[in-house]
């Protein structure tokens, strides 16, 4: 079979020599007891950079042995890219949401051998899953696997903006010691009433990792949660995100991007929370209006934005969230420390070696199967597409 994997560019000076850390830390199981991805093997060091293009993912060993045809590119976007010269025969496409190769309608009409999309992380919304749908081509992602990963970076975001941390490490940068400039914009965290639109496995997580900060805790969800969780954190529970955005001095998105979720944070709803909230973003960049938060930084509506996702991937060079007031951006990089990559890759081997095998994929991996919304898919997608603009991506240059 060929599989076509598409992974972000390597590093400038070069794949490292070395890794800062000689061991990651060894995990067990995720925290609601789901065993963490397991293939029959691997072929490379956990903590090395894998999802690069020379990173491969650390599959090309065990696809060749296995006869199967293994094309890695970063030429993803614009009229004749790499990855659009492969597609036409690719039987799996191997994708990361932190550099996606967006799985259009034209793209899967032109797919004619394509089975399976494959997300290497979370968030399957640069597939067109209605077409995915209607062409019976299998989306999966490997779930869980970086999670907890990014409600670090939530955390990190949440602090760094609150107590204004990139001003203050700015100043030192540029030889400076004016303190009254490096507070002036700084509070402590304790006592805010920090809210997350949707507790999954990131937005629970989230509330987790903030509860020792003595701050009050809000959720808003489709689901609600078990009376014992809400009753650990002292949750407050939200029938609607109105409602939490009202009170929240923090909110921290966690929804995944599908037609419910595309574009909810507009002008209307910011207008709606309270003056000189923070929001944090690292589900997907199109959940917020990107032109709604700009004027919201410039009047004071929001003290700030720390977003770790975009659209399109990458952002064009001169995207105005690039250069808005008070950012905390990140390009897209939560999900993918060295800790997540080593999962994601024994996800993306554990899933093709069902596959190969004709053995069941797991169903928490599952987004669409057989036509149909299956596994996670039901339950946290709805149908349709989020992928509408994605040719601007063509404009970023390196
Ligand atoms: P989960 O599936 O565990 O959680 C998603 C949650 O979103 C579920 O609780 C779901 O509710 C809820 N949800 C879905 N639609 C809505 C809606 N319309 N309103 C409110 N809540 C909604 O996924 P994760 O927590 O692991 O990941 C969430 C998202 O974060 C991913 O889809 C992805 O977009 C993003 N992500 C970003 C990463 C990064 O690197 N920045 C890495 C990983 C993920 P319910 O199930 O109760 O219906």
């Amino acid at each position: 079979m060929k599989v076509l994997c598409i992974l972000y560019d390597d590093p400038k000076e070069g794949m490292p020599k070395n890794s800062p850390l000689k061991n990651l830390p060894k995990l067990d199981k995720y925290p609601d007891g789901m065993t963490m991805p397991s293939p029959k093997g691997r072929d490379f060091i956990p903590g090395q950079l894998l999802g690069c293009v020379s990173g491969e993912l650390g599959l090309r060993k065990f696809l060749e042995e296995n006869g199967h045809e293994f094309i890695v590119t970063n030429s993803k976007d614009g009229e004749g890219c790499e990855a659009d010269k492969h597609i036409v025969d690719a039987d799996i496409v191997i994708s990361q949401p932190f550099f996606p190769y967006y799985l259009t309608r034209q793209r899967i009409k032109i797919a004619k051998n394509l089975k399976m999309a494959i997300t290497a992380g979370i968030g399957s919304d640069h597939v067109d899953l209605q077409a995915a749908i209607e062409n019976n081509i299998d989306v999966v992602e490997v779930t869980f696997c970086n999670s907890r990963s990014v409600a670090e970076h939530i955390v990190m975001m949440i602090l760094s903006m609150i107590r204004d941390y990139h001003n203050q490490h700015r100043i030192v940068n540029e030889g400076g010691w004016n303190i009254a400039d490096a507070v002036k914009r700084s509070y402590d965290v304790e006592g805010m009433h920090i809210g997350t639109v949707a507790a999954g496995r990131i937005g629970l997580d989230a509330l987790r990792k903030m509860k020792p900060f003595d701050v009050h805790l809000h959720y808003f969800d489709r689901h609600r949660l078990p009376k014992n969780v809400e009753k650990d954190l002292n949750l407050t529970f939200h029938e609607s995100v109105e409602s939490l955005v009202e009170i929240c001095d923090v909110v921290t998105i966690n929804c995944p991007l599908h037609p419910e979720t595309e574009n909810l944070f507009d002008e209307k709803l910011i207008s709606k929370m309270k003056k000189g909230a923070y929001i944090v973003n690292t589900a997907r960049g199109k959940i917020c209006n990107r032109e709604a938060v700009v004027e919201a930084l410039k009047s004071g509506q929001l003290s700030g934005y720390a977003g770790d996702v975009w659209f399109p991937q990458p952002a064009p060079n001169d995207h105005i969230w690039r250069t808005m007031p008070n950012h905390g951006m990140t390009p897209h990089t939560s999900g993918t420390s060295l800790s997540a990559q080593a999962r994601y890759a024994d996800g993306v081997r554990e899933i093709l070696e069902c596959f190969f095998e004709g053995s069941p994929i797991r169903n928490e991996y599952l987004i669409v199967q057989n036509g149909k919304l299956a596994g996670m898919g039901a339950h946290s997608y709805s149908k349709g597409s989020s992928t509408s603009g994605f040719e601007e991506a063509a404009n970023y240059k390196k």
